[in-house]
């Protein structure tokens, strides 16, 4: 019998212990889990609802070293992974934009039907035990200097949340056992700005966000936009985050196009209308009608225009300032906001030094990585997990094929 070593008790390493453990009798697998329980940060994924896949999935959804993960994210692909779960007892509904869900809506029902799985196919789960060291001896590994194993797959996630177990360990595992690091940054993750109107905190809005770095579009994304007290939040902030935080010496701008869809002189022209019709009401009024009121007075500040401003003292050279202060709200980028809050981790152990079929390690056999462990980060929408699920389960399947006698579908 293998001894099968899985070190992290997450995503990659439930899916990577159920393939084995379901293939081949020839294995006795064992999930290391720091924590108390494992699969934690698996409930607070989705907004307790569990994303867990993305049926519009491609390869241009990942960052890091998307050509590696496109050969796993092929070989297990979403359908597969939704009748993957469908086959253990979990149905899933598929919402805006590809996003899949249990169709309960409860990732805590992804958590049970994964841990009564590992429990049917035979796979021990050895919680409160952080694996801090490993070894390697005579073509196999002692972790901790007291547990041995013939196969180690590192699937101890990357550095964001630390709340939920991840804090780095696995790159401290990787790197000590020779792998190189890339330096590992937050992403998916909100951005702090220069001189923000702490007025706006609480105000969501739908905008076309554009990152700019040293005045150059990056990234371009339309969605709505949470303000903060320290800067700019929601789901497009937090997919363009990982520029910023992987290149903190580049100067990033976001301009926010707060009327998605118009352009400056669109709205110009109806503002002026509203101004001919109406010259009695203020222009905190006035920026109403199309904003939320403290945005728009946030902005009508921004060109020194005085809320309580009649219409009639705008002239067309000031409206026109403000209609592009509201379709080209330019802020300046400080920093991201720290593994605390992000959702994931940016950079990771060198996808170049693993096989891209089986996740084994290059440098030193019967060692895997999986998950966020390794170089590659998705957007937000599913990614990310189904990045786990393939990656485990490609890592399941070779060590199936490579040391099992008698393999079982
Ligand atoms: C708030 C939040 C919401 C998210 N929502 C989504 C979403 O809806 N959809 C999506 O696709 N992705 C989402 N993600 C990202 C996704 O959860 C992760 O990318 C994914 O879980 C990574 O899987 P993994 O197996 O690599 O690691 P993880 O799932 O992070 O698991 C790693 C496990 O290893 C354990 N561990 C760490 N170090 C050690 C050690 N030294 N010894 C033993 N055990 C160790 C940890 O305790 C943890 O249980 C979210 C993340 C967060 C934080």
């Amino acid at each position: 019998m293998k001894r099968v070593a899985i070190i992290g008790g997450g995503a990659s390493g439930f899916a990577a212990a159920i393939t084995i453990a379901r293939k081949s009798k020839d294995f006795t697998v064992t999930i290391y889990e720091k924590l108390q329980k494992p699969l934690k940060k698996l409930l607070a994924t989705g907004n307790g609802r569990c994303n867990l896949t993305n049926i519009e999935l491609s390869p241009a959804d990942y960052f890091g070293d998307r050509a590696f993960a496109a050969t796993a994210l092929a070989r297990f692909s979403p359908q597969e992974n939704i009748a993957f779960f469908r086959e253990m007892g979990l149905l899933c509904k598929t919402e805006a934009m590809g996003r899949v869900y249990p169709l309960s809506g409860q990732a805590s029902a992804v958590r049970e039907i994964l841990c009564a799985e590992a429990q049917k196919c035979g796979v021990q789960i050895c919680t409160d035990c952080a694996i801090t060291n490993i070894q390697t001896q005579n073509g196999g590994f002692l972790l901790n200097g007291e547990i041995p194993a013939d196969i180690v797959l590192i699937c101890a996630g990357g550095s964001a949340a630390p709340k939920h177990g991840t804090d780095g360990g696995a790159y401290r595992l990787l790197d000590a056992l020779g792998h190189t690091i890339i330096p590992p940054a937050p992403a998916l993750t909100a951005l702090e700005c220069a001189d923000f109107p702490k007025s706006l905190k609480g105000v969501r809005q739908v905008c076309d966000v554009t990152l700019l770095k040293n005045g150059k579009t990056v990234y371009a994304i339309t969605g709505e936009v949470q303000f903060t007290e320290y800067g700019l939040s929601g789901i497009p902030i937090m997919q363009l985050s990982r520029f910023v935080a992987t290149e903190p010496n580049e100067k990033f701008s976001v301009k926010l196009n707060c009327l998605s869809g118009m352009t400056a002189p669109d709205v110009a022209a109806f503002l002026q209308t509203t101004v001919t019709e109406n010259p009695q009401k203020t222009a905190e009024t006035l920026a109403q009608g199309i904003l939320p009121q403290a945005l728009g007075n946030a902005l009508l500040l921004r060109c020194g225009i005085r809320k309580d401003e009649p219409c009639a003292s705008l002239t067309k050279h000031r409206l026109a300032r403000f209609s592009e202060e509201s379709t080209a709200f330019t802020v300046y980028v400080t920093g991201v906001r720290d593994f605390d809050f992000a959702q994931v981790t940016a950079g990771g152990a060198d996808c170049r030094e693993f096989d891209d079929e089986t996740m084994q390690s290059k440098r030193i056999k019967n060692l895997y990585a999986c998950g966020e462990a390794l170089n590659v980060d998705g957007g937000c929408g599913g990614y990310n997990l189904q990045w786990a699920w393939s990656s485990g389960r490609a890592a399941g399947e070779s060590i199936v094929k490579e040391f099992s006698s008698d393999t079982h579908s």
